[in-house]
């Protein structure tokens, strides 16, 4: 008898992630010089004392998930497995953070691309969900496009319809109000809320424009430098009414994104014959 799971997990993943698929299927599938194969960046760190350490990993499966369900008709694109573990090596020093190096990081990214490229496909996107691998990834990109030539891109979230207050904007990093709010949302029976604090590593009203983030000068920083509990943010303005909305936001946001690209790389493709 089959086992039930639940069913928008297998729905929107059962055409679309590529480890799901046969290799005949995946031979067979007739837009692999267009659509992309898209790999998600995670991380199992430190999310404060109210949040799971696996925050940024269960995102990317939920904006993945939620892209796929809002994809136009017509659109495309395939997922690989995701890359749970990131250099979060910022987090370090506290139970339940797990790290790969930035050379760890970009072998797997370089591994994952000889073989997507070998079975013929020709665009590889990321779509990231935790700061730390921005800068290794971002490099490695551009590797993989020099040695490959596969139409490599970045997939942001919008988060178009987040809005917090200046302060949280300017000094909410991590397990911040978002964050906590879209795992309310989510899956709340993993959220400590009453465990929430608000614990901001400066204020927006102070002189100064040397920030650890979304400033004109920044500073390289690790947790404990900005912050005793872990958060750095707001948390307990966090709800789950708020990460209802903004999930959906974002998912539509990736859906859009991936809809774009996929209609360029398509045109690129018919224009050369
Ligand atoms: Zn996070």
């Amino acid at each position: 008898m089959a086992m039930s799971l639940p069913s928008p997990y297998v729905q929107a993943y059962r055409k679309r992630y590529l480890p799901s698929l046969t290799l005949e299927q995946i031979a067979a599938l007739p837009d692999k010089a267009w659509a992309p194969v898209i790999v998600v960046l995670g991380a199992i760190e430190q999310h404060g004392p109210q949040l799971p350490v696996a925050v940024d990993s269960f995102l990317g499966e939920a904006w993945v998930t939620l892209a796929l369900e809002r994809l136009p008709a017509g659109v495309s694109c395939y997922i690989a497995p995701p890359i749970t573990i990131g250099k979060s090596n910022e987090h370090s020093g506290y139970p339940g953070t797990l790290a790969i190096s930035k050379k760890t990081l970009r072998r797997l990214m370089l591994a994952i691309a000889e073989q997507v490229h070998a079975w013929g496909f020709r665009s590889l996107y990321v779509l990231h969900t935790h700061g730390g691998n921005f800068a290794p990834a971002g490099y490695t990109l551009r590797e993989i496009e020099a040695k490959w030539g596969l139409h490599t891109q970045t997939l942001s979230v919008e988060k178009s319809t987040m809005v917090v207050s200046p302060q949280e904007k300017a000094f909410g990093y991590h397990a911040n109000e978002a964050e906590t709010a879209l795992l309310l949302a989510l899956k709340p029976q993993y959220v400590r809320a009453d465990l929430s604090v608000c614990d901001y590593a400066g204020k927006i009203t102070d002189p100064g424009e040397l920030r650890a983030e979304r400033a004109p000068a920044t500073f390289s920083w690790v947790s404990q430098d900005l912050s005793k509990s872990g958060v750095m943010g707001d948390a307990t303005a966090g709800t789950a009414e708020k990460g209802h909305a903004w999930l959906l936001g974002d998912g539509q946001g990736v859906a859009d994104a991936i809809a774009k690209a996929y209609h360029e790389r398509k045109r690129l493709h018919d224009a050369a014959g």
